[in-house]
């Protein structure tokens, strides 16, 4: 006995093509195993989907017509084969309209992807950083698979489409909510994506085309780089997956602290403590540089504690230029403690020749103290 094809979608047997579309829509919106899970349910999606394709297919629904039942003509009972054709609840939907997505469907976004950046840290003493040095580093990133060249494929067997997704890179699953049912996409498990699979993988790197490898570079590092500072080495990064092209390498400088100097941006601080008889009379001193060598250091007569001699573009060069920072010397003007009798008797002759010269208390506007207490106040009022 033919089945009731119009009874199971609901329809009359006039029924237009628009009308058998709709029903099944609407049927296939409740019944669909993505959406009911209920073994009734997807029995009952069997039989409409079977339904649905009788009647959609003219020379089909003239053999229902006629009493016949086009689905029988196999022999076996249960021949329903509509809901084969079928995936996803997306599917029926993209038949009738073109997807549901706003957006569409999205294009599998394929296996070869370039591959993503890498960062090393490396330590530079301050030397290092003003002279500039070639750095030989052990990388520790993926390469390409010398085996298959990327490929991922054993030999010349091939990738093949994807079974779970059909080659689209993602699957769809609807979910009902007070808005209706809502069709969300995500990547496809099982080829993470990619729309394809390999069915005989490299031997060497097991599909992905590329493989973890230690190698040694030799990283250009340039004069006047500073903590914190990264060197960008083209393609030198980890390869993509499928063999895509490599990302950068990035070296980030770890500056170490220098025993000696404090850098700020292009200059160099240093200290010098200067006896107080050199800073009265005034002196030349020879000091450390950075890269020149020993060099004369001028201390004008009459230093006042705290001042500065600065010697100009002896500081760190400046990146990309051949402009450099200075040195700054701040000098500490050292008082004698331990004076034996000839000495103190010196002094105080020293002494009486300044007659005149008084220990005094400064007005709290004066120059001298305006700097002081400025900062006073800042502290203050920063606690
Ligand atoms: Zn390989
Ligand atoms: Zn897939």
């Amino acid at each position: 006995m033919a089945r009731d094809y119009y009874g199971l979608l609901g329809v009359g047997r006039n029924a237009s093509d628009q009308e058998i579309k709709r029903a099944y829509r609407k049927l296939a919106r409740e019944l669909h195993p993505d959406v009911n899970p209920d073994a009734d349910a997807q029995e009952r999606f069997r039989e409409v989907s079977a339904a649905y394709e009788v009647l959609s297919d003219a020379e089909k629904r003239r053999i229902v017509d006629m009493g016949g039942d086009p689905l029988e003509s196999g022999g076996g009972p249960g021949g329903f084969s509509g809901a084969a054709g079928f995936g996803g609840l997306g599917d029926v939907f993209e038949a009738f309209f073109g997807g549901m997505n706003t957006s569409g469907p999205r294009r599998p976004r394929g296996r070869v992807q370039p591959g993503a950046d890498s960062l090393l840290r490396t330590r530079l003493s301050l030397a290092e950083c003003a002279v500039g040095v070639t750095k030989h580093l052990t990388v520790d990133t993926a390469v390409l698979c010398d085996l298959c060249q990327g490929a991922g494929t054993n030999g010349n067997s091939k990738p093949v489409r994807c079974e779970t997704c059909g080659g689209a890179g993602e699957v769809q699953t609807v979910q009902r909510s007070f808005l209706g049912q809502v069709m969300t996409s995500r990547p496809c498990p099982t080829c993470r994506g990619a729309g394809e699979t390999i069915p005989d993988p490299c031997r060497k790197c097991g599909g992905d085309g590329r493989v973890r490898s230690r190698r040694e570079i030799a990283a250009p590092i340039p004069a006047g780089v500073a903590n914190g500072m990264r060197v960008r080495l083209a393609a030198q990064g980890e390869v993509g997956p499928g063999g895509g092209p490599a990302g950068d390498l990035y070296v980030e400088i770890v500056e170490q602290p220098h025993d000696m100097f404090v850098r700020d941006g292009d200059d160099l601080h240093c200290t010098i403590r200067v006896p107080m008889v050199d800073a009265a009379l005034g002196a030349t001193v020879v000091v450390d540089t950075i890269l020149d060598g020993p060099t004369e250091l001028t201390i004008p007569a009459g230093t006042q504690p705290g001042e500065v001699s600065v010697l100009r573009a002896h500081g760190m060069p400046k990146l990309r230029s051949s402009a450099r920072g200075d040195m700054i010397a701040h000098l500490d003007i050292v008082v004698p403690t331990k004076l034996d009798a000839k000495q103190s008797d010196l002094l105080r002759k020293y002494k009486a020749m300044r007659n005149g010269e008084r220990t005094e208390v400064l007005s709290a506007q004066s120059e001298h103290n305006s700097g002081l207490f400025a900062r006073l106040r800042a502290s203050f009022s920063g606690r």
